[in-house]
C-alpha cells in the first residue's frame, strides 16, 4: 500500500511498452507533468514511424507466434480474466499513478476508474466464448456459415482525460475478439497505461498481443494509423482528430475506423424536476466533475423559465463552494486543468464567448494555482449566448456552463439539438411521459434521466451520433466493431 499523499515515492514507467518490454528510443523527447502542482513525471520520447513499425511488426509476430487467434477462446477468456485479477491486485498503485499523471481524483481512480477496468477486462474475458457466428443448412448437403474474425493488428488511440478506461474500453474487447494491438497514449498522460500493459504480461498474456507507443499525434498517432499492418483504428478524442484520422485511414487501405469524439450535452430541466437542491448538486457536478474535462459533460444547462433563476441561484452555490487542489488531496473537489494549453485554450473560448456578448454570471477565468505551478479554471456560468456565438459552437472541455431557457417543453427539447455534436443528454423531470419523449426525440447517442454521471454498465454500448462519431465502445456491440463477418458456403456433398 503506497501513502496516499506521497506521489514522489512513485516510480513511473519509462519507455514504449513492445513485445513484453520497455523500450527505449531516440525520439524527439517529451517532458511529462503533472497537472496538479507542475512536478517533472518522466521523459519519454516520440516512438515515430520506426517505433510504430517495430510495434505494429511485433504485434503480428505475436499473433503469428501464439494461438492467441486461433485457439478455443475459452483460452483467450481465462487469460483476460486473469489479467483483471492482476489490475486489482496493483489497484492501488495504478490509482495513484493515474491520479498524479492526470486530471481524475485519487479517490475516483481508486473507487471507479481500477475497478471499472478490471472490470472491463473480465466483461470482455467471459465474453470471448459467446461471441457465436453461425451455421445454417442451405439446401441438400450445403451449409452456410458466418465467422467473427479478427482483423490482426488493430490500433488504439486514446485521450488524456481517462487515460486508463478508454484504452481498457478499446485493448480489452480488441484481445477478446482475437488481435493483438497497438495502442498510442496521449503525450500529456503516458504512464497509466505503460503500467496496465506491463501487468498484462506480468500475468500471462502473451508478449507482443498488448503494445503502447508513446508520441505525438501528428507524429507516431498518424504513422500509426498509416501502418500497412493496422487492419482497423478504434479512435477516442476530438472531432477535428477524428476527421483527420478517418481520411488517413481511408487513404491508407480504407480501414473501417471507430470514432469517440467530442460532445456539447445538454441538461434539460424540465418545469417540474423535483428536489431543486439535489437537481442543483447534480447540474454542477455534471459540468465541474474532471474540470468539465469530459466527453458526456453537461455544459449547456436548458431549464423551465419558472424555475431558472431558483436553480441558478443555488448552482452558483455550488461553484463557490469547490476546492481547488491537488489530485490526490482528500479536500479537492475541482480538478486541474490537464496543461496550460488547455487552460489557455478554455480562457480564449470564454473570453470570445463574453466578447460577442455572452454574460458572466460567476467565474470567467482561470484561477491561480494554489501551488505555484499547476492549470486551474474557475467553474463559470455564461448566459445570454446566442447559437452563433463561440461558447454554444465550441466544446470547452472546461468547467463552464452555458444557459439557456424555456417555456414550453417542446420548446425546450428542441433546444438540446445541437448543430454539430450528438454524443449525451441528461434530462431531469418527474412526468413519465416528458421523459419518454426526450429519450425517444433527443438526437444523442447516449441519454440519462434523473442519472446524472451514473456510470454506464459494461453492456451498454457508448458512442455518438453525428459529428460526435460513430461505432461503439463496450457492450456486445464493442467487441463486434474489433471483428470482421465471412460468409462462407459449404457444399460438403461435392
Ligand atoms: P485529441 O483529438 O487532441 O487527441 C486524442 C489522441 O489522438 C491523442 O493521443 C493524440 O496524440 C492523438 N492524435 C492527435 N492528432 C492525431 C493525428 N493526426 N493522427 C492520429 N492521432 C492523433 O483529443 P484530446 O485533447 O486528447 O481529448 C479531448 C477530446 O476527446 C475532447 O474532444 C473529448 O470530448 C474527446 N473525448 C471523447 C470521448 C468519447 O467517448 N466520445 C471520451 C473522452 C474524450
Amino acid at each position: 500500500m503506497l501513502h496516499p499523499v506521497d506521489p514522489g515515492s512513485l516510480s513511473m514507467p519509462s519507455g514504449h511498452f513492445i513485445g513484453g518490454r520497455f523500450v527505449q528510443m531516440s525520439g524527439e523527447k517529451i517532458q511529462v507533468s503533472c497537472p496538479s502542482d507542475g512536478r517533472h513525471l518522466g521523459t519519454l520520447d516520440d516512438a515515430g514511424e520506426n517505433g510504430v513499425d517495430e510495434a505494429a511488426k511485433d504485434a503480428r509476430n505475436a499473433l503469428a507466434r501464439s494461438s492467441w487467434a486461433t485457439a478455443n477462446p475459452r483460452e483467450r477468456g481465462r487469460a483476460l480474466c486473469a489479467f483483471a485479477d492482476a489490475i486489482e491486485a496493483q489497484a492501488e498503485r495504478l490509482a495513484m499513478i493515474e491520479a498524479v499523471g492526470s486530471s481524475r481524483l485519487l479517490r475516483l481512480t481508486r473507487t471507479r476508474d481500477i475497478t471499472r477496468t478490471a472490470g472491463v477486462i473480465r466483461y470482455y474475458g467471459e465474453f470471448c466464448d459467446k461471441l457465436d457466428g453461425s451455421l445454417t443448412p442451405a439446401g441438400n448437403g450445403v451449409m452456410s456459415a458466418v465467422r467473427n474474425e479478427p482483423y490482426g493488428v488493430v490500433a488504439g488511440i486514446v485521450p488524456w482525460n481517462f487515460p486508463i478506461i478508454t484504452a481498457a474500453w478499446k485493448f480489452a474487447p480488441a484481445l477478446a475478439a482475437g488481435n493483438a494491438v497497438v495502442m498510442k497514449t496521449s503525450e500529456l498522460t503516458p504512464h497509466s497505461l505503460l503500467a496496465v500493459a506491463e501487468i498484462a504480461c506480468q500475468a500471462g498474456l502473451p508478449p507482443g498481443l498488448l503494445n503502447v507507443v508513446n508520441g505525438y499525434g501528428a507524429t507516431t498517432g498518424a504513422a500509426l494509423v498509416r501502418h500497412p499492418e493496422i487492419g482497423m483504428v478504434s479512435f477516442t478524442g476530438s472531432t477535428k482528430t477524428g476527421a483527420d484520422i478517418m481520411s488517413l485511414a481511408a487513404y491508407h487501405g480504407i480501414k473501417p475506423v471507430s470514432l469517440e469524439l467530442g460532445g456539447k450535452g445538454p441538461q434539460l430541466v424540465c418545469a417540474d424536476p423535483g428536489d431543486l437542491d439535489d437537481i442543483a448538486g447534480k447540474v454542477a457536478a455534471g459540468f465541474i466533475d474532471n474540470a468539465g474535462q469530459v466527453c458526456t459533460a453537461g455544459s449547456r444547462l436548458i431549464v423551465h423559465e419558472s424555475i431558472a433563476d431558483a436553480l441558478l441561484e443555488r448552482i452558483e452555490q455550488k461553484c463557490r463552494d469547490v476546492h481547488p487542489g491537488r489530485t490526490w488531496d482528500d479536500a479537492t473537489t475541482l480538478a486541474p486543468v490537464i496543461s496550460a494549453g488547455q487552460l489557455a485554450r478554455i480562457s480564449t473560448l470564454v473570453n470570445q464567448t463574453v466578447a460577442e456578448g455572452a454574460t458572466v454570471r460567476i467565474g470567467g477565468a482561470p484561477i491561480p494555482s494554489p501551488y505555484g505551478s499547476g492549470h486551474f479554471h474557475a467553474p463559470t456560468i455564461l448566459e445570454n449566448v446566442g447559437r452563433d456565438m463561440t461558447g454554444f459552437r465550441e466544446e470547452f472541455f472546461g468547467p463552464i456552463l452555458i444557459v439557456d431557457r424555456f417555456r414550453d417543453f417542446e420548446e425546450g427539447l428542441a433546444k438540446t439539438r445541437h448543430p454539430v455534436y450528438g454524443l449525451s443528454a441528461n434530462v431531469y423531470t418527474r412526468s413519465l411521459p416528458e421523459a419518454m419523449r426526450a429519450v425517444e426525440t433527443i438526437e444523442a447517442g447516449m441519454i440519462w434521466v434523473n442519472q446524472p454521471g451514473r456510470a454506464p454498465e459494461f453492456t451498454f454500448p457508448a458512442g455518438g451520433f453525428r459529428s460526435s462519431g460513430f461505432g461503439k465502445d463496450m457492450g456486445r456491440e464493442g467487441l463486434l466493431g474489433f471483428t470482421r463477418q465471412k460468409a462462407a458456403w459449404i457444399n460438403y456433398a461435392a
